[in-house]
């Protein structure tokens, strides 16, 4: 006699979602019910562990999925703890906890059923995703009768009496006309490895006449001991988690023990990805809760600037049975945000020790991870700490800022940067030369981002932190060369200023060249000339251009005979022409652009001919 059993309102109003909604991810279905099957199994090795005859009938345990093409049904079977009467109408068909059809009411209309359905604690239901009957025939540990359970998830269920050999529970679904590829068994495959690679059974594909295949690795890698794990058991995990094929520079296992427990398994690729700088690329931590895998889309898990770090974290105290969207506010997940972070800078803090492999590692992703000097207020020091630069001091080998501290004098108090687009163009540049002339190291820094983060890093370790435009006067001294006249220097001036007001806003005399006749460079406090060409290329026109300088070398041979020309009237032209030839020199020694091109080329042909005539 079978007994028919109306579904509980709530479930009703889900199944109607469920069923009558078009999703794009329906093969999530298949990780709920491995994942109940695997629960199954759980709670079965845990009463086992009192009960030591209940479980020895079924043998070890493992999850085995059946597709029978022909009928076009797909079958996933467990040994696990199995239901009884009761369980069946108390679990499968009513929902525990109230309120839950009103959360998948919403999250449909936000269409995120099928990643959160298993969230909710309704899983099983999204077996009516895919088909349009459901069979269960499942005996309880410890227990003599068996049951099935049928239904088409409309009206309700039947149950009635069954035989079954052993414990546990086989979930029989009927798949829908158009769900067929759920019989395939590549896709199957593919499915399973994706979402529960890391169930803690076997999980048996059923190939018929073919046989049986294990397509998980069967247990939870990070749940292991670590010194029970080889390099090579690290290796192929990444691979698996990341797609990727190379090495990990960086593995990272931990465990976090205090207020709340986590297990971390991180890993840095050894090369950079192609995405790296796609503007919506994100971070892609997967979270585990208790070993059952619950998103890779958590962006709260890592912050932006360490988008390049793959792994897992995994914390049993995360609550299982709320939404995505809630569980990003956890505070929960702050926490472990904050202690992963922290883990992470320490470990790479380690890796400096090795130059030559830590540089291997700065070269793909120091560009990012200098993105959290600018972003992350709290580690803002140790990301700096963490971080090298070209500089002055070596044209081959990168700096820290350690580095450059240990070598300043005691005076210094400061450390200098330029910044640019290129660094060849970069360590020529005429500014530097009275740092040269001084023997004070310069960091050239040419990344788009190093515009950025020295605003938010005004001081490090003690340390002003400043661009060379921002040196104080003192990056004078007393000099004994033969120096332009100082009334003709000023008429220079002014003549040039006049005549290029175009273009610069003002020409002056400086004590900071050496070779160079003239600098280009901008009013103390106002956006680089590097940032300004950066923002240009990004179309994000001048509005706020800095007012250029044209700096004069008074001690310059060049500057000292022009400045004489000028006492005469009849020279006039030359110096205007000459003028605008040194203007051009100066852009290019700064990288920028010129304005005429061929009117430099044809000057600079003319002196050159004239040379060698
Ligand atoms: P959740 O797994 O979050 O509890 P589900 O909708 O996935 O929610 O499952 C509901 C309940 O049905 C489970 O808690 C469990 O009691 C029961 N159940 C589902 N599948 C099985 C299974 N294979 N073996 C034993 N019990 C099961
Ligand atoms: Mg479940």
């Amino acid at each position: 006699m079978a007994d028919k059993i109306a579904f509980q309102a709530d479930v009703s109003k889900m199944l109607d979602i469920v069923i009558n909604s078009l999703y794009s991810e329906k093969q999530i279905f298949l990780r709920e019910l491995i994942s109940n099957a695997s629960d199954a199994c759980d709670k079965l090795r845990y009463l086992a562990l009192t009960h030591p005859d209940i479980a020895k009938a079924s043998g070890a345990f493992k999850i085995i999925i059946t597709p029978d093409e022909k009928a076009n049904t797909l079958t996933i079977a467990d040994n696990g703890v199995g239901m009884n009467k009761d369980d069946l109408i108390n679990h499968l068909g009513t929902i525990a906890k109230s309120g839950t059809a009103e959360f998948v009411k919403n999250a449909s209309e936000n269409g995120s059923v099928c990643e959160l359905i298993g969230q909710f604690g309704v899983g099983f239901y999204s077996a009516f995703m895919v088909a349009d009957k459901v069979e269960i025939l499942t005996r309880k540990a410890g227990e003599d009768k068996a049951w099935k359970w049928v239904s088409n998830g409309i009206d309700g269920f039947e149950i009635t009496e069954a035989e079954k050999e052993v414990n546990g529970t086989e979930i029989k679904l009927y798949l829908k006309k158009d769900e067929k590829n759920y019989v395939d068994t590549i896709y199957l495959r593919q499915i399973i490895r994706t979402y529960s690679d890391h169930i803690a059974y076997p999980i048996v594909l059923n190939l018929g006449k073919a046989g049986e295949e294990t397509v998980n690795t069967g247990s939870a890698l990070w749940t292991r001991n670590k010194a029970e794990i080889t390099k090579e058991q690290y290796r192929d995990f990444y691979r698996h988690i990341s797609h990727n094929f190379d090495e990990p520079w960086l593995t990272l296992h931990f465990k976090a023990e205090g207020n709340i427990e986590y297990t971390g398994l991180l890993f840095i690729p050894e090369t950079a990805p192609y995405d790296l700088f796609q503007p919506d690329r994100k971070t892609s931590l997967k979270l585990y809760i208790n070993k059952v895998f619950i998103s890779d889309k958590i962006e709260e898990l890592m912050p932006n600037y360490l988008r390049f770090v793959k792994g897992i974290i995994d914390s049993a105290d995360l609550p299982l049975n709320i939404s995505r969207e809630m569980l990003q506010y956890s505070p929960l997940l702050e926490k472990i945000k904050a202690g992963t972070i922290s883990r992470l800078l320490k470990e790479l803090k380690k890796r400096t020790k090795d130059y030559d492999d830590y540089i291997k590692f700065w070269r793909n992703f120091g560009i990012v991870l200098k993105e959290g000097i600018y972003e992350d207020f709290k580690n803002r020091e140790e990301i700096a700490g963490i971080s090298y630069f070209y500089s002055t001091h070596d044209v081959e080998k990168l700096v820290s800022l350690d580095d450059y501290i240990s070598r300043c004098g005691k005076d210094q108090k400061t450390i200098y940067y330029i910044t640019g687009d290129d660094i060849n163009v970069l360590r020529n540049n005429p500014q530097l030369e009275a740092f040269k002339q001084k023997g004070i190291e310069v960091l050239l820094l040419n990344d788009p981002i190093d515009e950025f983060w020295p605003q938010v890093l005004p001081n490090y370790k003690g340390y002003a932190v400043k661009h060379i435009a921002q040196a104080d006067a003192d990056m004078t001294w007393k000099r004994e060369e033969k120096k332009a006249d100082e009334g003709s220097l000023n008429k220079l001036c002014g003549f040039m200023q006049d005549l290029l007001k175009t273009e610069v806003g003002k020409v002056q005399p400086t004590e900071k060249l050496t070779t160079s006749p003239v600098s280009l460079t901008v009013e103390n406090g106002q956006m680089s000339l590097h940032l300004e060409r950066l923002m240009r290329n990004h179309q994000q026109q001048t509005a706020f251009a800095s007012t250029r300088i044209l700096e004069l070398n008074p001690y310059h041979p060049l500057i000292i005979r022009l400045a004489d020309m000028l006492t005469d009237e009849a020279n006039k032209a030359k110096v205007e022409e000459v003028s605008k030839v040194l203007l051009d020199q100066a852009k290019v020694a700064e990288g920028e652009a010129i304005s005429d091109p061929s009117f430099y080329a044809e000057k600079i042909s003319g002196y050159i001919l004239r040379d060698i005539a």
